[in-house]
């Protein structure tokens, strides 16, 4: 496995797969690795010859009181779980050399979807995430790329982008990896506290819970209160808890799939996390 820090190094890395026309598959990644991402990186392996993986903290996806400075980098480490999962080239570079120092005066930015959910908590935060992964795809050049499915308003954006820009890429959404609790994995499960670890699961119970309900014939809004209830009384502070279509419309009943949103804060730690819930017709 190589490890290139610029741009150009990884043209040159790149260049034999490219001539040979060789499937590339791209994972991007903020790093302090776990399964989550590797599963991204083994559903790359498996339909691709070359598997790039970025690792790169964007800085311009964070908020002014964002834990940019203390997000975990933990790059050692990350390259040696990346080597055992048959990752070939990690590109891994500076903030200068993906924005240089000349001020940046384009910005990509999805309108519409990137509105509500994490898009009211966050603003700016999708154009972050936009045109630094427009960026990288130019750089890397992927026919596949990979994102995970526990952000799901990041992955719908993405797939918006690459769809209206006419990015010549797949991209392929990768289901949540869990904790045995259930707490989907994340690089900020780290901040929480012994006690807080205890409490975290409470997301994913809620949302199951909440599913149960609407397929025994509770209604959406009871299903969201319980949820919300439930993270109160555990402790959370919530940002939001919301259900959409799948493609992220409001909805008002069960009368289609829906997908149940949870963002919410366990004392400096905000985590999100979703559940589907398939609806069928005679309410199995
Ligand atoms: P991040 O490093 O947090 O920017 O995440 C990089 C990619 O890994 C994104 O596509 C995430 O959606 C994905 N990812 C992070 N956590 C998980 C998880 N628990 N399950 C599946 N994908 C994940």
């Amino acid at each position: 496995m190589k490890t290139e820090t610029t741009i150009q190094g990884l043209n040159a890395s790149l260049s034999t797969a490219r001539s040979n026309r060789k499937m590339i598959g791209f994972v991007p990644t903020m790093g302090n690795l776990h399964q989550g991402h590797l599963n991204l990186v083994k559903e790359a392996r498996k339909l691709c010859d070359i598997v790039v993986v970025s690792i790169f903290v964007n800085p311009i996806q964070f908020g002014p009181n964002e834990d940019f400075d203390n997000y975990p980098r933990t790059l050692d480490q990350d390259c040696q779980l990346l080597a055992d999962v048959g990752c070939d080239i990690v590109f891994a570079p500076s903030v200068e050399q993906m924005y240089g120092s000349q001020p940046r005066l384009t910005t990509i930015s999805v309108s519409d979807i990137t509105q509500d959910l994490c898009g009211l908590q966050r603003p700016g935060h999708f154009d972050g995430v936009t045109t630094v992964v427009a960026k990288l795809f130019h750089i890397v050049q992927p026919n596949f790329a990979f994102f995970g499915q526990k952000d799901y308003q990041q992955l719908a954006v993405i797939r918006q982008m690459v769809e209206d820009l006419n990015f010549p890429i797949e991209v392929i959404g990768v289901p949540i990896a869990r904790a045995e609790s259930g707490l989907a994995l994340s690089s900020r499960n780290g901040y929480l506290t012994e006690a807080e670890l205890e409490t975290a699961p409470a997301i994913y119970q809620s949302l199951t819970e909440a599913a149960d309900q609407l397929k025994s014939g509770v209604s959406l809004d009871a299903a969201l209160a319980h949820i919300r209830e439930r993270l109160t009384t555990a402790g959370f502070v919530i940002d939001y808890v919301e259900a959409r279509s799948p493609s992220l419309k409001k909805v008002t009943d069960f009368d289609q799939d829906v997908v149940l949103f949870v963002a919410a804060k366990l004392g400096k730690t905000r985590l999100i996390d979703n559940l589907t819930v398939v609806y069928s017709s005679n309410g199995s």
